[in-house]
């Protein structure tokens, strides 16, 4: 059998590495002049720092199977998340702490002490959150809402935060101690070589064949039995139904001597401050970042997506999800393709969650081929 995969990102590297070490012929093509999709690094060449190219990336699972997964192809050095945040003219740790508390408070409580106070702010009336706002508001208060995520949320989303969904927020943990670790999971770490290095381990096989510089639409498709699209649902279907709705960001590049910020990552939570955050990049690879004298940082907006813009993160309100319905619809009535990925189900996924959903993917695959069967469109519910 002859496959194709559309996109070298994460989606499109696991699946063909998986059903080429089952013995399929696999042609990866991606129009981008690198492999590694989003994740993708680079040494910027004015300092010789690691540079994430699209944006911060930090590996972090509870998956065990994921983790092995990755480690079979990198040195994954230990890295845990600590982001700053500066609102009125303050500088926080994220995501809410004890520390965060006491100091916004100006207050010395206990963790207990604090579980009380924040209680007594939070908002009961609420019930069930019915949006982004509810959620803050009824976890936290209106004061630490409206400093930490009121105008973060509004320059991020482009939206009032009670047109968002409360999901969004329910991502990002309340701690009453003084960890300030970003994320809970077990496994947290950034590959030493670069996600891109990663990637190109991944892909490295004889029956794996990669054209880049290409698009899927200039290709003869008909040469394949069958298309694993990684790319956006409604580009495939050439927008028939209209564009489905993203934010796309913009990274302003600059230099600076030494230390610039002293952190790899803090927000700018006012809204008057036209950014969202500021990244530094060297600190993300803390066991090298004392080599380089200078230092290399991108200034972070976030605006709408349009025509020829690189779509990040979905938005997935009614109208988008309606679309969205629609394009599942043509995508079942499809043959010989199946859609995956972050842009193939247009969902908000991690890097984690990419990886255990492409691996699982491609046991369906190799399942359904040994007994002849047909492949499905998708191997989850994008509406779900
Ligand atoms: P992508 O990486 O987008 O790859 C898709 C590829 O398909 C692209 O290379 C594209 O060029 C190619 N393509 C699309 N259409 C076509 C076409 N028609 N023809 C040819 N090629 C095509 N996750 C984490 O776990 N931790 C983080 O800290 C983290 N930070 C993030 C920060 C930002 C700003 C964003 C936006 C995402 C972040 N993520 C993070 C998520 C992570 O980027 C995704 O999980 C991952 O990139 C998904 O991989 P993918 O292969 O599905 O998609
Ligand atoms: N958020 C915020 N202030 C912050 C950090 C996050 O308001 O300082 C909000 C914002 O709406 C963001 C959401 O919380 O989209 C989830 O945060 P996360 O860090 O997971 O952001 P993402 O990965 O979506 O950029």
């Amino acid at each position: 059998m002859k496959l194709c995969i559309v996109g070298a990102g994460l989606s499109g590297a696991v699946l063909g590495r998986e059903l080429a070490a089952a013995g399929l012929d696999i042609t990866i093509v991606d129009e981008r002049e690198h492999i590694a999709g989003n994740c993708h690094t680079e040494r910027d060449p004015d300092t010789g720092v690691m540079m994430h190219r699209y944006g911060p990336h930090i590996f972090h699972t509870d998956n065990k199977e994921v983790w092995d997964f990755v480690s079979q192809f990198c040195v994954m050095m230990p890295y845990v998340n600590r982001v700053k945040a500066i609102a009125n003219g303050h500088v926080y740790t994220l995501p809410i702490n004890l520390l965060t508390i006491n100091q916004f408070f100006g207050k010395t409580l206990l963790p207990d002490e604090a579980r009380k106070f924040i209680a007594s702010k939070a908002r009961m009336d609420i019930g069930v959150p019915g949006n982004f706002e509810e959620q803050a508001q009824s976890m936290i208060g209106d004061e630490l809402y409206r400093a930490f995520f009121y105008g973060y949320t509004k320059k991020q989303w482009g939206v009032e935060p009670t047109e968002l969904p409360a999901s969004i927020l329910k991502r990002l943990p309340v701690r009453f101690n003084y960890d300030d670790n970003y994320f809970n999971h077990k496994y947290q770490g950034m590959p030493r070589d670069g996600y891109t290095s990663l990637v190109e381990k991944i892909i490295e096989h004889p029956r794996i064949h990669l054209k880049l510089q290409t698009k899927f639409e200039e290709i003869d498709a008909s040469i394949y039995d069958h298309v694993f699209y990684t790319g956006p649902i409604d580009r495939y279907f050439g927008y028939k139904f209209g564009r489905l709705g993203y934010r796309t960001l913009d990274f302003e590049k600059f230099h600076a001597e030494g230390d610039y910020q002293g952190t790899a990552v803090i927000n700018f939570c006012d809204q008057d401050i036209p950014y969202t955050r500021i990244t530094e990049h060297k600190h993300f690879s803390p066991w090298e970042a004392d080599s380089f004298q200078r230092t290399v940082c991108y200034r972070e907006y976030s605006r709408a997506c349009c025509e020829g813009d690189i779509p990040y993160y979905p938005i997935r309100l009614v109208n988008e999800k309606r679309m969205l319905s629609d394009y599942i619809g043509l995508a079942n009535a499809s043959h010989r393709v199946s859609f995956l990925g972050r842009l193939g189900t247009y969902r908000y996924l991690d890097m984690d969650v990419t990886i255990a959903e492409a691996l699982d993917a491609s046991k369906r695959v190799r399942n359904l081929l040994e007994i002849g069967d047909k492949l499905p469109a998708f191997f989850l519910d994008p509406l779900k």
